[in-house]
């Protein structure tokens, strides 16, 4: 994989022309507008991944990653009773490192690996293609949208999908609530934050007991996560399977400005380097939990260090080992499980049809 600096930079600009011209047009932009744009054209023309592009996520650390999930996955075929018709349905693959991992693992049960079909919901072309590469032979079938994928019995997952999702960010701005959005400065060449008043019905979502925050207080939301969320649920609930969903977030839902921006492994200001740096926000497990009840049952979240050791990686890193590269398996374990990696940030939450009795791996004492 690499990148030149020309193609990003060729791409950033043409993302900011584009922002900054909608901008002239309405007066502003919502933040949830511009995540959707920055995050489009980022997507569409970048090489997020890895050393040489601007951030690494958990299967790009390490196979042992896709390995437990794929473990994870056999045991609620196991549970749900061997169908014979499972879809693997992935959302946000990014280059297929995990399908390609949780499929090599589950080869060894070769009941189970008969019965996938893998559906990948994957907006990007350029992503499409590094996905077609690491699937190769394996007959994935792309979708743009959840809704698309045909329902039956399936395991749907997706890792670090929902941090992309759109949010709103409500703020607190002379005692009003007042919807945060993006203007253009008074040189009209650059951007800057600003307020516009708020819909009806954005100030009904903001919760009671934050109504009275201080001045300066910013209230995210993202119906974008949420409107995908319902879908799982009904669809886990109706067809059956599991969800099993990996973001970095929080468990309570509360006040703060989680919107960043990172660009070359660092962090950086999301008004700057449009189009060619990854801005997402922090994943509100909380709200979702609620998008989902009723429709299917949601185990968790637990941190993904709890998850991960629970399902038994550090015996995995250990036989590893043993065939070599110690040192990079050691420092991958902690990179995945520790509190200062993403072991307590990132979170795992699962969902089940109601009234299923299939019990999820990994969950001791997390269930709700
Ligand atoms: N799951 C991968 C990639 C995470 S990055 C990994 O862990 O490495 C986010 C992924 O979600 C990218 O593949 C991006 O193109 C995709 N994506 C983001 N928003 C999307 C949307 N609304 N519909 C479909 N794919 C989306």
């Amino acid at each position: 994989m690499s990148i030149t600096s020309d193609v990003k930079q060729d791409t950033s600009n043409a993302a900011e022309t584009a922002v900054q011209e909608e901008i002239r047009r309405s007066g502003y932009m919502t933040v949830a507008r511009f995540m959707e744009q920055a995050i489009s054209h980022y997507y569409a023309n970048s090489r997020p991944f890895g050393v040489e592009g601007d951030f690494v996520t958990a299967p790009e650390v390490s196979q042992m990653f896709g390995e437990m999930i794929g473990a994870w996955m056999t045991d609620m075929w196991l549970q749900a009773g061997k169908p014979e018709h499972v879809h693997l349905v992935e959302l946000g693959p990014g280059r297929g490192t995990l399908m390609a991992d949780i499929l090599r693992t589950i080869n060894t049960w070769p009941d189970f690996r008969d019965a996938v079909s893998i559906h990948l919901v994957e907006t990007s072309p350029l992503l499409r293609h590094e996905q077609a590469q690491a699937l190769k032979g394996l007959a994935p079938t792309w979708y743009e949208t959840l809704d698309q994928v045909p329902e039956g019995f399936s395991f749907i997952f997706a890792n670090e999908f929902f941090d992309a999702q759109p949010i709103h960010q409500l703020i607190k701005h002379e005692g009003k609530w007042k919807e945060r959005v993006v203007r253009l400065d008074d040189s009209g060449q650059g951007l800057v934050f600003g307020t516009a008043d708020l819909t009806s019905i954005m100030l009904a979502v903001i919760p009671d007991d934050i109504r009275d925050a201080p001045e300066g207080s910013i209230f995210e939301i993202s119906p974008a996560s949420l409107a995908v969320m319902e879908k799982i649920a009904r669809r886990i609930g109706s067809s059956g399977g599991a969800a099993l969903l990996i973001d970095y977030g929080h468990s309570v839902a509360g006040i703060g400005d989680t919107l960043q921006a990172v660009h070359r492994h660092y962090y950086s200001d999301p008004l700057q380097n449009i189009g060619s740096s990854d801005v997402t926000a922090h994943v509100d497990f909380a709200t979702l939990q609620q998008a989902a009840l009723g429709k299917a049952m949601v185990h968790g979240p637990v941190t993904q260090g709890e998850f991960l050791t629970s399902l038994g990686i550090v015996m995995r890193a250990e036989a590893l080992s043993k065939e070599g590269q110690r040192d990079d398996i050691v420092s991958a374990l902690r990179r995945l499980v520790s509190p200062e990696g993403m072991g307590r940030l990132f979170k795992v939450m699962v969902l089940t049809p109601l009234g299923s009795n299939i019990n999820p791996a990994g969950f001791v004492g997390g269930e709700n």
